[in-house]
C-alpha cells in the first residue's frame, strides 16, 4: 500500500521547499494549507457550515469567502478559532483522504501541513517529517517572503507549536538551517521511503 508520509515544520521552516524537491522526485505532494483555502471557497457543504457558524457575511454577494471578516472573528478569539478549525479541518482530512486513493501508483505521497499535529491530520498518516531551522533565521526569511515585521512572524510562531514538540514527535528530521543540505537530506530520506514499500 501507498505509505501515507506528512511534512510539518513551523511558519518559515522550509516545508514547501522541501516539498518541492519531493515533487522534482515524482512524488505527489497534498497541500494541506492551499487546499483548506480552496474549500472554504469550493466545498458547498463546508460554505453551508461557515455562513451558520459565523453568518451570511462570511461571503460578500458575489459569493467570495470575506477573509477579513472572518479572520477579525477569530484574530485572539480561542473559541471562535476552534469552531473554524472543527469545520474546516475535518473537510480538508476528508478531502485529502480522497485524494489518497487517486495517488496509488507511487510508493508514498506527502501531505504538507504546518498544523499538521495541531490539526489532527498526523493520525491518518504512516509517518511524518518534520522541517526545522533556528527561529532567526525563520522569521528572517518570513520577512523578505512577506514583508511582514519580526513582531508579525513573531505573534504567528506563538500561536503554533512548538517546534522542538514536532521534532520528538516526527520519523525524520530535516534541518533547513542553512548549514546543512537540503537537497541532500529530502533525496536521502525519500530513498528510505522509496525502499520501504517492498
Ligand atoms: P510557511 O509555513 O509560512 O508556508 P514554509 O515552512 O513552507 O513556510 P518556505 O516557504 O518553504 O517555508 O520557506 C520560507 C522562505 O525561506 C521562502 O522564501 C524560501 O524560498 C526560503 N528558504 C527556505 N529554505 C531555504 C534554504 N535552504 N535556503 C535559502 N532560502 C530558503
Amino acid at each position: 500500500m501507498t505509505k501515507r508520509i506528512g511534512i510539518t515544520g513551523g511558519i518559515g521552516s522550509g516545508k514547501t521547499t522541501a516539498c518541492r524537491i519531493f515533487a522534482a522526485l515524482g512524488i505527489p505532494v497534498y497541500y494541506a494549507d492551499d487546499r483548506a483555502k480552496w474549500l472554504m471557497q469550493n466545498d458547498p457543504k463546508l460554505v453551508a457550515a461557515l455562513k451558520d457558524a459565523f453568518g451570511e457575511k462570511t461571503y460578500d454577494e458575489q459569493g467570495l469567502l470575506n477573509r477579513p471578516y472572518l479572520a477579525e472573528i477569530v484574530f485572539n478569539n480561542k473559541e471562535q478559532l476552534s469552531i473554524l478549525n472543527g469545520l474546516v479541518h475535518p473537510a480538508v482530512k476528508e478531502d485529502g483522504i480522497q485524494w489518497d486513493e487517486q495517488h496509488q501508483a507511487t510508493p508514498y505521497t506527502l501531505r504538507e501541513a504546518a498544523l499538521l499535529y495541531e490539526s489532527g491530520i498526523d493520525q491518518l498518516l504512516d509517518q511524518v517529517i518534520t522541517v526545522t531551522a533556528p527561529e532567526d533565521l525563520r522569521i528572517q526569511r518570513v520577512i523578505e517572503r512577506d514583508g511582514l515585521s519580526a513582531e508579525q512572524v513573531k505573534a504567528r510562531i506563538d500561536k503554533q507549536w512548538p517546534e522542538e514538540k514536532k521534532v520528538d514527535l516526527a520519523d525524520f528530521v530535516i534541518h533547513n538551517d542553512g548549514q546543512h543540505s537540503l537537497i541532500r537530506q529530502v533525496y536521502q530520506i525519500h530513498q528510505q521511503l522509496s525502499k520501504s514499500k517492498e
